[in-house]
């Protein structure tokens, strides 16, 4: 049976208010409206991470760059997201080299795990205000397999020099406050932001440097003229010479061919309001953010006010928006705590790719994209931001990611399918035992 709680199939994912990141994101960046013709160097579709790096960095270059949003800045999953500035990848390093070949493999893993460090210089050059946490994220083995995998992960990337290491047992527990889990490993590259106060600091910035901002304006067609592209929005049409599309899992309809090679995967959260000393003191007791190792990742932490947030994987159905399944989350990790009141829940797509890696592409000529980061959107959109940048302004860029067309993924919808199906089966029944 189809599930019509799909937001991209109902038109129905929860509003970005909802979320609580609404609660403490700064200013929303100015937005300009569109005449009737306008003219640009570069055209950018979708206001994420993706689309505001690039406009920042176009902006930057001198480049006449107007970035157009069909809602707000920040609206698609970026503004939805845990926060979590993660190197690279879910896949470890072995895994990666395994997929690219030793060589692009290597530079995959060396240029993607140096990603959140782009994030870092991003906020220190432009004093973006996004409560930046620079302590590591624990990622919790569930089970002693998952255990030996992140062992085994950890060893992979030490040799590559990485930052990263395993904490067990009583050490765990001091930051957890939850006897759940008995090793994980630390990213020490990694760190936490506040997403949707992040994404308008910087699209804020990019103004500052010559960025044009058109939001609540959805992009209807681009159509070929000349060596350019015609791009309709509502009653205007701008006349671009290169377009990048931002709009990653939320293309719809607009590419055809990019939308074919994107599996659109639900992922969401619900939050408490700020908590009150006595449970912080219990509860992530050092304020760290968590994620763990199941199938479908459980995803904990707290917001700069100390709103607890949890997360999972999926679409968030009608029958779950009362709080009941973030109650369960909570008790599997604290059995003895109190039943908390969840006021914020939210949902967001992102987008996988058919081989779980993402890729630059250029669909049509002159258009350029990024696709697949596979729930690792923050550092990784970072990079390709500044890549598709760079290629739009018609510089050499130097990427282990040849440029590419998308490619469709086997059988999309049965794929949809079944993903969501088997999503919800495990949530429901695996994921707590
Ligand atoms: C709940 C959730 C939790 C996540 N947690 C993490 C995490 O902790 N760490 C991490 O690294 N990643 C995480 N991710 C993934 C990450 O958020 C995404 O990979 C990343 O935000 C994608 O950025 P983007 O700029 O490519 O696309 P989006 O942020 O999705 O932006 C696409 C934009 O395009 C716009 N758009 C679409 N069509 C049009 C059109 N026709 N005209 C104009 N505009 C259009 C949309 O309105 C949208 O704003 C999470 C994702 C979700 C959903």
């Amino acid at each position: 049976m189809l599930n019509t709680d799909r937001p991209l199939l109902s038109g129905r994912e929860p509003e970005i208010e909802n979320s609580m990141w609404s609660a403490t994101a700064g200013p929303h960046p100015p937005s300009t409206p569109l005449a009737a013709q306008e003219r640009c160097d570069i055209a950018i579709i979708g206001g994420g991470f993706n689309g505001v790096t690039a406009g920042l960095r176009c902006g930057e270059a001198g480049a006449k760059t107007i970035l157009i949003e069909a809602k707000s800045i920040g609206a698609g999953a970026t503004g939805r997201n845990a926060g979590m500035v993660n190197p690279g990848q879910f896949l470890g390093p072995d895994e990666i080299k395994a997929h690219l070949g030793a060589e692009f493999g290597q530079r995959f893993v060396r240029e993607l795990g140096g990603a959140p460090d782009m994030v870092r210089d991003i906020i220190k050059t432009y004093g973006i205000e996004c409560y930046a946490d620079y302590r590591p994220i624990i990622r919790a083995a569930h089970s002693a397999k998952t255990r030996a995998m992140l062992e085994a992960q950890t060893s992979a990337w030490q040799a590559l020099g990485a930052p990263v290491n395993m904490v067990y047992d009583n050490e765990l527990l001091s930051m957890t406050g939850s006897s759940r889990y008995g090793a994980a490993m630390m990213d020490n590259r990694g760190f936490t932001i506040q997403p949707l106060a992040y994404i308008r600091a910087l699209a804020n910035v990019a103004v500052s440097k010559g960025l044009r901002i058109a939001a609540g304006t959805p992009v209807q067609a681009l159509q070929p003229e000349g060596n350019h592209w015609r791009i309709r929005v509502g009653h205007s049409s701008i006349l671009a010479d290169k377009v990048i599309v931002s709009t990653n899992a939320y293309t719809g309809n607009l590419i055809p061919e990019m939308r074919d090679e994107i599996m659109p995967l639900g992922a969401f959260g619900f939050a408490t309001d700020p908590l009150p000393s006595k449970w912080r003191a219990k509860i992530f007791p050092q304020g760290h953010s968590l994620y763990d190792t199941h199938k479908i990742p459980l995803f904990f932490r707290y917001d700069p006010q100390g709103r607890l947030k949890v997360g999972c994987i999926g679409f968030l159905p009608r029958e779950m928006r009362r709080g009941d399944w973030a109650a369960k989350a909570m008790r599997y990790l604290f059995p003895d705590g109190p039943a908390f009141e969840w006021r914020y829940r939210w949902s967001g797509t992102l987008g996988q790719s058919v081989d779980r890696l993402p890729h630059l592409i250029e669909p049509l000529p002159g258009i350029l994209g990024t696709i697949g980061c596979n729930g690792r959107g923050i550092a990784p959109n970072t990079y390709f931001g500044t890549m598709l940048a760079k290629l739009a302004l018609g510089e050499a860029i130097d990427t282990p990611l040849p440029i590419r067309k998308p490619k469709s993924y086997p059988r999309r919808r049965l794929a949809m399918e079944s993903y969501d199906a088997a999503i919800r089966f495990y949530r429901n029944t695996a994921l707590f035992s």
